[in-house]
């Protein structure tokens, strides 16, 4: 095998060599890469050694000898890969870039794992922030804490006796005691607003710090601001870092206007390094006839347009809660939970937008021609919106429009089929099952997540599901939430291992790894509209592929997860190349 240093070095090596006489120019391709293991993930997966480009695009694949031969002297730029191998530039079916790459704008935001991280860091914040003025953490869900429980406001208290603290995590807020009196929160304190929450007491009837539902009564901290110019700047950043990690295309699943804007301005200078498709929101409450509006305002995009870089592929909506805060909308009760205040035995969590109203807006949606997605995170919320496309397909065919579930993590075997029947489009997010199925199981038990992210159920039935982070926080492949590294989570999907847990969560859903790495290229071109021009390494498709330090088709399954990009091509052009050692 080849040292990381000799492959640096062979890259850079790259040279041109005699061409065949005869051959005009204008065939000739602009680079050629041999000598490798090129895993082309086509239909039948196959493997070969060498492809050539030109013009950004992909125009052979083949043997070694076959590619070397299409080089002309002085036109073609040769690459030696070394052995290495070669796969199709992985594509995310799910990011949330832009707030991702600004939320440390303000200061570093370091790994919570334990509730004495999250004291550390607010013991920190204590010298940084003005005594008086808030301290908060923000998505640190406490069932991916070790201890899985919030802290208590005497842990809060004892790093922070002098500022207010909000430990914000989903819709809930655990506050220490001068957050409670900063809030006017005492144990006379009611809602008097109409709307939702309430404070959790303690034996003698004083609020023990725990507001749940009450975020709108809580100040927030006093934090930098970005300017649009260091969104830009931040957001060129994070998609570098995704070149890094081995992805060339994205989905956005929350665009806004704003959002937009950013992607757009990259855009329009050529700073895309990462192709961008868009799912963009609308507000879900008040009058049916201004949210109406609103998707027509969508349809009207100049985005819709086909462009390689970015391209507006539909809209998405949140339709129930989540299931680490106790949210999501199951077909069985979720069962009682202390850390998420669950004390009715026939609560089964939190559907956001009722079935006539959702069914007025797939039926706009796809009225449009456009992909319709909602977060749909429990089984109920799944078979609501099945209900809603069966319903809008006996008016408007929706096979071809790939309607979206995002998420769609507890299945049924009935919901399996329906999403199959109808050539529905799953964005599913391998991390979870790793870093939250030890809590699910304690919740539910391990038989009620027999169809949870069920893979290879899904394939099977003839379903499509591509993969995704769901990443919407911070800036880095592991540090990030959600962590976004494309290994770690094919990995999950073939060992079915999740953190902090002993054994397998369903081994019978495991993908092989041809089913992973289809599940990141092929499936998610498809997902995304994209699957003419990305997603396989075929001639006339984009030349987006990543050079990876070791085989992963065959290397210790264990050691997949460790896999490092050493390389990224995005249409024909290097975007990132990891630096010798
Ligand atoms: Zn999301």
């Amino acid at each position: 095998m080849f040292s990381r240093r000799g492959f640096a070095a062979l890259l850079l090596l790259s040279f041109t060599i005699p061409g065949l006489a005869g051959r005009a120019a204008e065939a000739a391709p602009d680079a050629v890469f041999l000598g490798g293991k090129v895993v082309t993930v086509d239909a039948d997966f196959r493997v070969r050694e060498a492809l050539a480009v030109r013009d950004g695009k992909i125009v052979a694949v083949g043997s070694t000898a076959e590619i070397r031969a299409l080089a002309q002297a002085g036109r073609t730029q040769v690459h030696e890969l070394g052995g290495r191998t070669v796969l199709p530039g992985l594509i995310d079916s799910h990011v949330h870039a832009p707030a991702a790459a600004v939320f440390e704008f303000d200061h570093e935001i370091p790994a919570m794992e334990t509730i004495q991280d999250v004291l550390d860091y607010i013991a920190a914040r204590t010298r940084i922030v003005p005594e008086g003025e808030w301290i908060q953490t923000q998505q640190v869900f406490i069932t991916r804490l070790r201890e899985a429980r919030y802290p208590t406001r005497a842990e809060l208290d004892a790093v922070a006796p002098r500022h207010p603290v909000n430990f914000r995590t989903g819709p809930d807020n655990m506050l220490n005691t001068l957050g409670l009196k900063k809030c006017g929160f005492d144990r006379a304190w009611q809602v008097t607003d109409g709307g939702p929450g309430y404070l959790e007491k303690d034996a003698a009837g004083d609020p023990n710090g725990l507001a749940r539902g009450l975020g709108r009564f809580i100040p927030g901290p006093k934090l930098r601001k970005p300017t649009p110019a260091d969104h830009e700047a931040r957001l060129r950043a994070l998609l570098l870092d995704y070149n890094r990690s081995g992805f060339t295309a994205v989905c956005d699943r929350g665009a806004s206007p704003e959002s937009i804007r950013y992607y757009g301005n990259l855009r329009e200078r050529g700073e895309l390094t990462v192709r961008v498709s868009l799912s963009q929101t609308f507000p879900t409450v008040g009058a049916l006839e201004s949210i109406l509006w609103a998707i027509d305002r969508i349809a009207a995009s100049p985005l819709r347009r086909p462009d390689p870089w970015l391209h507006l592929i539909g809209t998405k909506i949140w339709l129930d809660g989540g299931m680490l805060t106790g949210s999501s909308y199951m077909l069985q009760p979720w069962g009682r939970n202390e850390n998420y205040g669950i004390r009715d035995d026939t609560y089964r969590g939190v559907l956001n937008v009722p079935p006539d109203r959702l069914r007025a807006m797939v039926r706009r949606v796809a009225g449009h021609g456009l992909q319709f997605t909602a977060h749909a995170v429990g089984d109920a919320a799944g078979t609501e919106l099945m209900d809603a496309y069966e319903a809008v397909d006996r008016e408007i065919p929706l096979r071809g429009l790939r309607m979206g579930v995002t998420h769609s993590n507890f299945m049924t075997r009935e919901l399996i089929e329906r999403t199959a029947k109808l050539g529905v489009a799953l964005d599913i997010q391998p991390i979870w099952l790793h870093l939250d199925a030890r809590s699910l199981v304690q919740q539910f038990g391990y038989e009620r997540l027999r169809y949870f992210q069920p893979l290879k159920s899904i394939f099977a039935s003839g379903g499509k599901a591509g993969g995704g982070s769901d990443h919407m926080l911070k800036i880095g492949d592991l540090r990030a939430i959600n962590p976004y590294n494309p290994f770690l989570a094919m990995w999950t999907t073939i060992t079915r291992r999740a953190k902090w847990h002993e054994g397998q969560i369903h081994p019978e859903e495991a993908l092989t790894r041809r089913e992973a790495l289809e599940f990141y290229t092929r499936h998610n071109a498809w997902v995304i509209f994209r699957e003419k021009e990305i997603g396989s390494l075929e001639p006339g498709k984009q030349a987006d592929f990543i050079v990876v330090d070791r085989d992963v088709l065959a290397c210790p399954i264990d050691e997949l997860r460790e896999t490092q990009v050493l390389a990224t091509w995005v249409g024909g052009r290097e975007v990132y190349r990891r630096a010798a050692r």
